[in-house]
């Protein structure tokens, strides 16, 4: 077995990481994941100067290695949220989460980015009887509030969904889809670049201040490469999120999540496990995620150990993510696992995205597992707030918790605990 990420064995990024860091620029931004990328693409289109700098490498973080489901809705069921924010409120978030499939798909199609994006559905299976008993509300509210319609699967008929009978039934929206997350953000770096961005790998900001260039209101970036004043920045850094920003840095949770990829199947096999290609995830909160590969590679995610990766989680989330897999998948007993990695997700404290300004600087994070499409839009979504264009970002303004009665510096001493009480969740409810 591999302890490397399979989608990086799919692809090659590009480079070209100039000689020198340019002294100015009209906007930094931080990580070249997707939120970073989108929005360097929509500012080099419109002619903003783009910086974009990465303590690693393009892709590097979460956006490389996720599980590629490009998913309608939010993390929080729709009641939730709209008990938390009103329903006018509600309406505009999931209307984002819809535009956010279509902004990715238009985006591909735009800059021709061979990264296997299909329209294949996803499909939530329900781990207690009690969890299938919500799927009808569910259905109904997003039916008559939203205007979307998601399909139930009673457990009979499950079989035409997915070759596990241990689920209680299933609910299916069409609408989502799947990509290869590696090809899709190496094309969102070298649609970026196309556009006149510069991308800095290897160059990690240290701190970020508010400063003046010659009188001018600026923005300083001291990074591994040296100095850089910006007029605008951007924070996309995701569960990677430092010291760097000490405030954002505050308010996020980095979680692990972690994925292995079995040998490649027979057609017969991959048919029978997944018989519409879906993106699949469980109900519980400790879930599993899980999906086809375009070259019929089981690939199975869940968040094994709650520590972001190290070579001592991934390894241990291997053997749980292979018990796991067997446990919905007895056919894959004896199927060979050739990969296994991790990464860091994102959580805030409300388990909501935040996208606006904090101190003087644009941030888009919190993505809590569903950011593939809307890291995109809301990179998109800031993009046009610095260009002053209009643009529809909902989660603009809304509270930004951060840890009760301040009690994090940014190291997740509580993360045991967090992990021991979603245990226990989806053991009660
Ligand atoms: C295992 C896993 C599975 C997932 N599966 C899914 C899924 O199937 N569907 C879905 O919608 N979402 C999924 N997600 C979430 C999704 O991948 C992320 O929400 C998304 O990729 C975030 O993109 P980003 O550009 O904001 O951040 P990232 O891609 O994480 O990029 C952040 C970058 O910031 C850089 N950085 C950090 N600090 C600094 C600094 N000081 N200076 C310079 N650079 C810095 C890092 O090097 C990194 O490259 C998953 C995440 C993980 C980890």
């Amino acid at each position: 077995m591999n302890e490397r990420n399979y989608w990086l064995d799919t692809v090659t990024m590009p480079s070209g990481t100039p000689d020198e860091l340019p002294p100015r620029a009209d906007v930094a931004i931080l990580g070249a994941g997707f939120t970073g990328l989108s929005a360097a693409r929509a500012l080099a289109r419109h002619g903003a100067s783009v910086v974009v700098l990465d303590s690693n490498s393009i892709g590097w973080g979460a956006s490389s290695r996720n599980g590629g489901m490009v998913l309608t809705g939010l993390k929080l069921g729709v009641e939730t949220l709209a008990q938390r924010y009103g329903m006018e409120l509600t309406r505009r978030m999931y209307a984002a989460s819809l535009a956010s499939i279509d902004l990715v798909e238009q985006i591909v199609a735009e800059e021709q980015i061979d990264c296997d994006f299909s329209r294949c559905g996803h499909l939530e299976v329900a781990c207690k009887q009690a969890h299938f008993d919500t799927y009808a509300r569910s259905v109904e509210v997003i039916a008559r509030e939203f205007n979307h319609r998601l399909q139930i699967i009673p457990r009979k008929d499950l079989r035409n969904e997915i070759g596990s009978d241990i689920y209680y039934g299933g609910m299916v929206d069409q609408v989502s889809a799947g990509v290869n997350p590696a090809r899709y953000v190496a094309g969102l770096a070298a649609a970026a670049l196309r556009r006149g961005a510069s991308i800095f790998e290897q160059t990690r900001v240290a701190s970020v201040e508010p400063d003046s260039d010659h009188g001018d209101k600026r923005v300083r970036l001291s990074t591994s490469r040296g100095t850089l004043f910006a007029r605008e920045v951007l924070i996309a850094t995701s569960g990677y999120t430092s010291a760097a920003t000490p405030a954002l840095q505050k308010k996020i949770i980095p979680i692990g999540s972690f994925i292995i990829a079995t040998e490649r199947l027979p057609d017969a096999v991959a048919r029978e496990l997944s018989p519409r290609h879906r993106m699949i995830y469980d109900s519980k909160h400790y879930l599993y995620y899980y999906r086809l590969t375009p070259d019929n590679r089981m690939l199975f995610g869940g968040r094994a150990a709650f520590f972001p990766e190290t070579g001592d989680t991934v390894r241990k989330s291997a053997e749980i993510l292979r018990r796991g897999m067997i446990e919905v998948y007895p056919q894959l007993r004896d199927a060979a696992v050739d990969y296994v990695w991790g990464g860091t997700l994102d959580f805030c404290f409300d388990t909501m995205p935040h996208a606006g300004q904090l101190n003087g600087m644009y941030h888009a994070v919190g993505y809590a597992g569903h950011g593939v499409a809307m890291a995109t839009y809301l990179g998109a979504q800031l993009a046009a707030q610095i260009l002053g264009q209009p643009s529809e970002n909902p989660y603009e303004g809304i509270p930004f918790p951060g840890a009760p009665l301040g009690l994090y510096n940014g190291r997740p001493w509580f993360l045991p605990f967090a992990g021991a009480y979603y245990k226990l969740l989806d053991w009660i409810s």
